[in-house]
C-alpha cells in the first residue's frame, strides 16, 4: 500500500463511522451577530448557534476600535519572539489586566489557550522533580498533551469525583510533590467543578492546583474572573489558565499565578519562548475586551438568562436537553449518523447552523448538539430554533425511540 493510500484509508474509517468532519464555510458579518453569510450549500445567511464567541465580543465596537487603533498605530506583526524584540508595550498592559482579573501577582500570554495549557503543564513537570499530576478524566486535549510531555506520573481521577481524587491523593507518597489539574466549566456537558472542595483536598494533601477557566473567563464572577471569582476561591489556586478566544472574542491564551511561578514558566516553556508574540491588533482588541467585560456585569446576567430560557423552551418542547449548570446547552442525539442528519437538515432547510459533536470530542453514544446561546440570541431566534428542532427530530425519527425509553 502506498503512502497516499494510508492517508485515504485513515479518513475512510472516520467516514464509515459517520463522523467525517465537514467545515461550514461561513463569513461572519460585523454588526449582524449571530447571523453569518453562508458560502456552502443551503441558505445565503444562517444563524450560528454553536459559537464560542459567548458574549459576541468579537464584534463589540469597543473591541474592534481597540484592535484598529493598535493595528494602525503599531503595524501588523509584533516583530519577534517576546525575548527578541517582540515585547510590545501592549503585552505588558494586557498581562497586568489579566493578573488583576484573576487576583494574581502576574500573568503570561501565549499564542492560544491550547498552547498555554500544553506548554505550562509540560514545563511544571520538568521544574518540579518527582511530581505526580492528578488529572480529571474529562480534561481538555491541551492539558492531556501538556501532562504527557511533562514526563510525570499521571493519575486520572473520575470526573468531578472528590472521593476518587482523595483516594488517589491519600495513596500517594506524602513526600512527593503533587498537582491537581482540572477545569471549572466543562465544555461538552456544561457541568462545573467543585473548586472549593478540590482546594480543600489540595490543602490536606499538600498539592498545587491548576484550573482551566477557558469556558468561564469573562462569563462568571462579578468582574468576569470565572467560576473561581464567583466562588471566591481564586486566591487558593496555584495557576489559573484562560483564553482570549471565547468569552473575550479575540485570540490568545494565558496563565495567571504568583510572580515566581510565572517567571519560571516564562523562562523555561518552549511553547512560550520559541514563537512570535501576539500582534498589536490582537492585543489591542483583547485589552479592550477584557476591560469592557470587567465593567459590564449586565452582559453576564443577560447571557445566563438567555441560556436558562433556551433550556426551558427545549424541555417544554420535549427535546432531550442534557443537564447543565452553565451557559452550555447540550441536546442529546446519541448517534453520529443521526447527529449529522439533524445538523444537515437544520442548515439546509432552516438556515440554522449547529455543528454535530462526535467522538473523540465526546464518548461514543453521547453524540450531541451543543447550543451556545449568547446575549444576542433573541426570543424570536430561540422560538425559531425550537420549532426547527421539533420538525427535524420528527423527520429524522428521533422522537419515538426517546419517548419509548
Ligand atoms: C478551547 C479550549 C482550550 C483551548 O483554547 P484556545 O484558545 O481555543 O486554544 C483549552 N481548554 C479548554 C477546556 C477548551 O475548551
Amino acid at each position: 500500500m502506498g503512502v497516499t493510500e494510508l492517508f485515504r484509508k485513515s479518513v475512510e474509517e472516520v467516514r464509515r463511522e459517520g463522523r467525517y468532519r465537514v467545515f461550514a464555510d461561513l463569513e461572519r458579518m460585523t454588526g449582524r451577530f449571530p447571523v453569518a453569510r453562508n458560502h456552502g450549500a443551503g441558505p445565503a445567511e444562517v444563524v450560528v448557534w454553536c459559537s464560542n464567541d459567548y458574549l459576541g465580543q468579537s464584534q463589540n465596537p469597543a473591541v474592534i476600535a481597540g484592535g484598529r487603533t493598535a493595528l494602525e498605530s503599531m503595524g501588523a506583526g509584533s516583530g519577534g519572539t517576546r525575548n527578541i524584540s517582540g515585547t510590545n508595550h501592549l503585552h505588558v498592559l494586557l498581562e497586568q489586566e489579566l493578573a488583576d482579573l484573576h487576583g494574581k501577582e502576574a500573568a503570561l500570554l501565549f499564542t492560544s489557550g491550547y498552547v498555554s495549557n500544553a506548554a505550562t503543564l509540560a514545563t511544571i513537570g520538568r521544574i518540579v522533580p518527582d511530581l505526580v499530576i492528578f488529572s480529571d478524566a474529562c480534561n481538555h486535549a491541551s492539558m492531556i498533551e501538556g501532562i504527557r510531555h511533562s514526563g510525570c506520573e499521571k493519575q486520572i481521577f473520575r470526573h468531578n469525583d472528590l472521593a476518587d481524587l482523595e483516594r488517589r491523593l491519600a495513596a500517594c507518597d506524602p513526600d512527593r510533590p503533587k498537582l491537581i489539574a482540572f477545569e471549572s466549566v466543562y465544555s461538552m456537558d456544561g457541568d462545573i467543578a467543585p473548586i472549593a472542595a478540590i482546594c480543600d483536598l489540595a490543602d490536606r494533601y499538600g498539592a498545587m492546583t491548576y484550573l482551566d477557566e477557558v469556558h468561564a473567563a469573562g462569563l462568571y464572577g462579578p468582574r468576569g474572573g470565572g467560576i473561581s471569582e464567583r466562588d471566591r476561591v481564586a486566591h487558593r489556586l496555584t495557576i489559573i489558565e484562560g483564553t482570549l478566544a471565547k468569552g473575550f472574542g479575540c485570540m490568545g491564551g494565558y496563565i495567571a499565578a504568583d510572580a515566581d511561578v510565572v517567571d519560571a514558566i516564562r523562562s523555561h516553556a518552549s511553547g512560550f519562548i520559541f514563537t512570535t508574540s501576539l500582534p498589536p491588533v490582537l492585543l489591542g482588541s483583547a485589552l479592550a475586551s477584557v476591560r469592557y467585560v470587567k465593567q459590564h456585569p449586565e452582559l453576564r446576567a443577560r447571557h445566563q438568562e438567555r441560556a436558562a430560557r433556551l433550556k426551558r423552551l427545549l424541555a417544554s418542547a420535549g427535546l432531550p436537553v442534557m443537564p447543565s449548570t452553565s451557559h452550555i446547552v447540550p441536546v442529546l442525539v446519541g448517534c453520529p449518523v443521526k447527529a449529522k442528519l439533524v445538523t444537515d437538515r437544520l442548515l439546509l432547510e432552516h438556515g440554522i447552523y449547529v455543528q454535530p459533536i462526535n467522538y473523540p470530542t465526546v464518548a461514543r453514544g453521547s453524540e450531541r448538539l451543543r447550543l451556545t446561546p449568547t446575549p444576542f440570541h433573541t426570543d424570536a431566534l430561540m422560538e425559531g430554533l425550537v420549532a426547527a428542532l421539533v420538525e427535524v427530530w420528527q423527520t429524522v425519527g428521533l422522537y419515538e425511540p426517546l419517548a419509548a425509553e
